[in-house]
């Protein structure tokens, strides 16, 4: 039915509306209750309704198609470590990546080990420990950290009403055992200047924001367009950044099964504990799923499959 055209980039050669419907029908008949476990260590996300399913697309022209609960908001998570990455990037150019790697750490998202052995210094942004370094670069760069990424947030998506839950914002301030453990450890090597305090909360407000697929699909299209947000024409970061933030999201996007992604999906993206996927093809569009089950690596199973069908379907990885 969806065979890919001669020329993917074309979208007029897509049926965008069908080509979501069909996914949708495909990922609603592989549900299986028992598959897939929604994060419960964050105790407030265990209560999220583990059927909801949405899918948004926003296209460098402007067009925005969406399906299933792609209007429901939900807990962004690690999603918003591509959001402080760019603002970050931003406040301190590339003297960023003397105190963040960017390579894979083939380690799960929350570990401490290879801190001890690598100094402190994060394998890659998209780890907690690297989007903890970040947070504490936001701190040192603005007065009011947590305004100016909700600005941003609300901004890119088009969306003035993102805003913090804050029933996780407090549940996983009571019970963020791992991420305290971290930001003290990277501390202690001198990688964090700001309070230990002061970055666990920035940290926490931002994987507390509540977004849904529309939003996130929306907030990340300068990633699709060179560095610039289509629509508004507003240059965001440099192509430079944009093309190596993709990289690093390839590469590192996924836990500990980016891999296993650019295998099957072929695009850069970066997931969250709350079920979420942004993705971006280069010049074209960007796109959100959503669909709480995690399977064991984190990612959302459902939303994984979501994104290999689509790009299936469409031609558009970028392999
Ligand atoms: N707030 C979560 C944590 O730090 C984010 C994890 C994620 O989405 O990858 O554990």
């Amino acid at each position: 039915m969806h065979s890919p055209p001669q020329n993917p980039h074309d979208l007029s050669r897509h049926d965008l509306p069908g080509i979501l419907a069909t996914i949708e029908d495909e990922v609603r008949a592989r549900f299986d209750a028992r598959e897939g476990k929604v994060a419960d260590y964050i105790p407030a996300l265990a209560s999220v309704p583990r059927e909801r399913f949405g899918m948004a697309i926003a296209t460098l022209d402007g067009d925005v198609y969406s399906v299933g609960d792609a209007q429901v908001p939900f807990s962004i998570q690690s999603i918003s470590k591509v959001h402080t990455l760019t603002l970050a990037l931003d406040a301190a150019g590339d003297a960023l990546w003397k105190r963040v790697g960017r390579e894979p750490s083939g380690d799960p998202f929350n570990s401490l080990v290879q801190l001890e052995h690598e100094c402190g210094i994060p394998r890659n942004p998209f780890i907690n420990a690297g989007a903890l370094v970040v947070a504490d670069v936001l701190l040192s760069h603005y007065d009011d950290p947590e305004a100016a990424l909700l600005a941003f947030m609300r901004e890119r998506s088009g969306n003035a009403e993102v805003g913090r839950d804050e029933e996780i914002w407090t549940s996983e301030r009571r019970s963020g055992y791992r991420n305290i453990a971290l930001a003290n450890f990277i501390r202690s090597f001198g990688n964090i200047e700001n309070e230990v305090d002061a970055v666990l909360d920035l940290y926490f407000f931002q994987c507390a924001l509540r977004m849904n697929c529309v939003d996130l699909a929306r907030s990340v299209r300068y990633l699709a367009g060179r560095g610039v947000c289509p629509g508004t024409g507003t240059r965001v970061t440099s192509i430079e950044r944009s093309t190596r933030i993709n990289a690093v999201m390839m590469t590192c996007g996924t836990y500990d099964a980016a891999g296993e992604f650019a295998f099957h999906v072929g695009l850069p993206a970066k997931s969250g504990v709350g079920g979420g996927i942004v993705a971006v093809v280069p010049n074209v569009l960007s796109l959100c799923v959503w669909s709480p089950p995690l399977d064991d690596k984190g990612n959302s199973l459902l939303g994984a499959y979501a994104l290999h069908r689509f790009t299936r379907m469409t031609g558009l990885s970028v392999f």
